[in-house]
């Protein structure tokens, strides 16, 4: 009896040694997936996001003129500060062409975000006079430039 309980606890101690790296792996790769957001991104998308609601109201008849401009002015402020902030952010530690890279992603960006060439559905900003998502295919609706 005490070599059965004997073997059960090394058995047990096994599979405990065996298992616990692979949680600890599994819980540090779920860490990595949060911190890969960081804080300027959030709130670069956060922005983004909301200026694609405020065309998608408007394009539905939620919002009038006068709201729809103060709105996507307010919000347009906003989304070029983030990006701006975003970009502070990550170009203490990107290379020279990984930071070109992303002056050119935000230079397109802010051209859409001007344009208002912006993707209903995923909130992709277009380069000015695009019918369709650059980034998933939907079809623009062309809202004019304000
Ligand atoms: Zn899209």
């Amino acid at each position: 009896m005490v070599f059965s309980v004997g073997a059960l606890l090394v058995a047990a101690a096994v599979v405990l040694f065996i298992v616990q790296p692979m949680v600890k792996g599994l819980h540090a790769s779920l860490e990595r997936d949060e911190d890969e957001l960081t804080e300027t991104e959030a709130r670069k998308r956060v922005a983004l996001l909301a200026l694609r609601d405020v065309e998608y109201d408007y394009l539905a008849g939620k919002l009038d003129d006068e709201d729809y401009r103060s709105l996507k002015g307010e919000l347009t402020a906003e989304a070029l500060a983030a990006l701006e902030a975003d970009e502070t952010a990550r170009s203490g530690v990107l290379s020279g062409s990984a930071a070109a890279a992303l002056e050119a992603e935000i230079a397109e960006a802010r051209a859409g975000l001007r344009s208002g060439v912006f993707c209903s559905e995923c909130g992709f900003a277009n380069d000015p006079g695009s019918r369709f998502c650059s980034s998933c295919g939907h079809a623009l609706h062309g809202i004019p430039a304000a």
